[in-house]
């Protein structure tokens, strides 16, 4: 999609709204600390973040009982899926004292390209692809790439499988085994026909896993599938509840009933590459990782020089041809698409 440049003028008045906004929310941040009794706040305690609502989260309890909570203002800005040390105030209000260490964090840039945390402590990314809209395997190339380069395991899901016919059905089979090869997992999937679902909760059990991919390939409607009613009326629910707010969380966590977690909002879904440089790149094609570091030369771009790791390793047949272009496409779309905000 098209972005229109900003002019200096325009870039400086978001500039000031966001300032606004972000002060209109620590004032609202101190107000609700204000109502608090410090004397009265229980023992510290860990807790899940599992919907933010800007100005206050609710927080998991281990237990499994939620509270609204309002941050300690040294605290920086805390995402879904983030763990924290909290204090209870009330039967369902408390305060967030710190952040515990997260291991991953899902980001994204902003229109000024400052990295902006989506969500944290992801285990795994469902890359989902489908027939209609056609996938195409340089797509699914630039996802594993960002997972990987966000230290979380991708997994392949190809959904709408109902619409293959056999001849269809054996070209992508066929096309998706270099994804097995390379370790990754891939499930075939069928949200009309509930096909797959089995498999699929599976793989989502025991850990915290979100839904990326093209719009239109199925995301909300697996995400619906997995979910109990139950689950998204308590989503809806405490919207209404706690300390008398109406805002609506963009972004939560959702308990399966099988074990596991998803993490859903609008900005995960569109989770994808952004910008990052050459050797980034290289190190998110899991089968360069190895050879990186082993060229002749230490800025060796893999195109034609001599003693080159990488180009060896496709002559054996250790590297698919088709990724090392693959890697070549991604990269000089790197080079030429200066407008990836
Ligand atoms: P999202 O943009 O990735 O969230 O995709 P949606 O969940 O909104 O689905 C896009 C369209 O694909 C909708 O019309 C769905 O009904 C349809 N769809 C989703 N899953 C399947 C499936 O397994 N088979 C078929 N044939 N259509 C599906
Ligand atoms: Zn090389």
């Amino acid at each position: 999609m098209a972005k229109r440049r900003l002019t200096r003028q325009q870039s400086w008045r978001i500039r000031k709204i966001q300032q606004e906004r972000l002060e209109r929310a620590r004032r609202k941040q101190d107000q609700m600390l204000d109502g608090i009794d410090e004397q009265k706040l229980g023992a510290e305690q860990s807790g899940l973040v599992i919907a933010n609502y800007g100005a206050s989260l609710d927080i998991e309890a281990a237990a499994g009982d939620i509270h609204r909570c309002s941050l300690r203002q040294n605290i920086e800005p805390l995402v879904v899926g983030d763990r924290v040390i909290w204090q209870a105030a009330g039967d369902d209000s408390g305060v967030v004292t710190a952040l515990i260490p997260r291991h991953t964090l899902l980001a994204r840039p902003d229109r000024f390209a400052n990295m902006r945390p989506l969500a944290a402590n992801i285990d795994q990314i469902l890359i989902v692809a489908a027939p209609r809209p056609m996938y195409n395997t340089d797509l699914i190339d630039q996802y594993l790439v960002a997972a990987e380069v966000t230290g979380v395991q991708p997994v392949l899901l190809l959904n709408k499988i109902d619409l293959l016919d056999t001849t269809e059905r054996k070209r992508i089979d066929e096309e998706l085994v270099l994804y097995r090869t390379l370790g990754y997992p891939v499930i075939h999937a069928s949200t009309l026909a509930r096909h797959g679902m089995d498999e699929l909760t599976a793989a989502l059990s025991g850990k915290i896993s979100v839904f990326a991919g093209q719009s239109g390939v199925g995301k909300s409607s697996l995400i619906k599938a997995l979910l109990p009613e139950s689950e998204i009326v308590i989503g809806d629910l405490s919207e209404r509840t706690g300390l008398g707010q109406h805002t609506t969380s963009a972004s939560r966590l959702y308990h399966l009933p099988n074990g596991g977690s998803l993490i859903d909002s609008p900005g995960v879904r569109e989770f994808r590459l952004w910008k990052l440089d050459e050797q980034e790149l290289a190190q998110g094609f899991v089968e360069f990782r190895p050879l990186l570091g082993h060229c002749r030369f230490r800025d060796c771009r893999h195109n034609n020089e001599p003693g080159c790791a990488i180009l060896a390793a496709v002559e054996d047949g250790a590297i698919s041809r088709q990724r090392l272009e693959s890697f070549y496409r991604i990269r000089d779309g790197l080079e030429t698409d200066s407008q990836q905000y």
